[in-house]
């Protein structure tokens, strides 16, 4: 019977492939890929040759059921998006409901993830969070998204690009304590990785004053709210968030 692999690649440093999945691309029939050039050049690195299918998000619903078809028919295909793991603000999810429905069966060859790194090397409580993937890109609905999460007691996370961190940053510190702490993780794995932890507004002076502090890929994850269940009264900096709420409550 096919069988369908999901299998994560690098996140930067090439040496984070996993011995299983260079095995698993050599065996399989076909490799779905997000982008067939991308991924040609990883497998030239470990001399695998392959067909490849490309699978994104603007043709995914069109290619999957292929796949499937080809899947039922007993071919093995594993899929591949451009970094880290698939379906994780990757293509990919179509293609997975579609094969379980089928009954097919999908394995996992796990490896590099660039919200799970970020969240290990942040030292911020990790046994609950929520992973927000990309952020609104327009001001409004960025500001919407900050007040949304303002008293989310749980550690979260999101993806954020280079052309927005500095405006994203500047945007959560109108909402958010300048106090709360943030941790920024950019370049993880690669030559020019930092990861800076610090009150939301010494992180945002960074990236406003640093130029190469905007440049790359990043993921922030923020330190959730603190909430005192036992406490009666309220702080001042509870009163500034509920007035901030109900501003926008109407
Ligand atoms: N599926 C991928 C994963 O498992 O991490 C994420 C794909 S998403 C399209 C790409 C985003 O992930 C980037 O814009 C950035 O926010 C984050 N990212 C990917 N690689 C990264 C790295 N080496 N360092 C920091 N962030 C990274």
């Amino acid at each position: 019977p096919g069988k369908l692999y999901v299998v994560a690649t690098p996140i930067g440093n090439l040496a984070d492939f996993s011995h299983r999945a260079v095995e698993i691309l050599q065996q399989v029939d076909m490799i779905a890929a997000e982008d067939t050039r991308h991924v040609r050049m990883l497998l030239q690195h470990y001399g695998i040759s392959k067909r490849l299918i490309s699978l994104h998000q603007h043709n995914e619903d069109k290619v999957a059921p292929k796949l499937v078809e080809k899947m039922q028919q007993g071919l093995t295909i594993a899929l591949v998006s451009d970094a880290g793991t698939p379906l994780l603000s990757d293509p990919g999810l179509p293609l997975v409901r579609l094969a379980r429905e089928q009954g097919i069966d999908v394995s996992p060859v796990p490896g590099a993830c660039a919200l799970i790194a970020a969240l290990s090397v942040s030292g911020l409580p990790v046994s609950r969070f929520t992973f927000e993937g990309f952020l609104p890109r327009t001001t409004g609905a960025r500001k919407a998204f900050f007040r949304e999460r303002l008293l989310e007691p749980a550690t979260w996370v999101f993806y954020e690009s280079s052309h927005r961190i500095q405006a994203a940053l500047e945007d959560m510190l109108e909402i958010f304590p300048a106090d709360r702490q943030i941790v920024l993780a950019r370049e993880l794995t690669k030559l020019h990785e930092t990861i800076v932890k610090d009150q939301l507004a010494v992180v945002f002076e960074r990236v406003k004053n640093d130029g190469n502090m905007r440049k790359g890929e990043f993921v922030v994850v923020v330190e959730g709210a603190k909430v005192d269940k036992h406490k009666q009264e309220i702080s001042e900096e509870e009163r500034r968030i509920l007035a901030l709420l109900l501003q926008h409550c109407s």
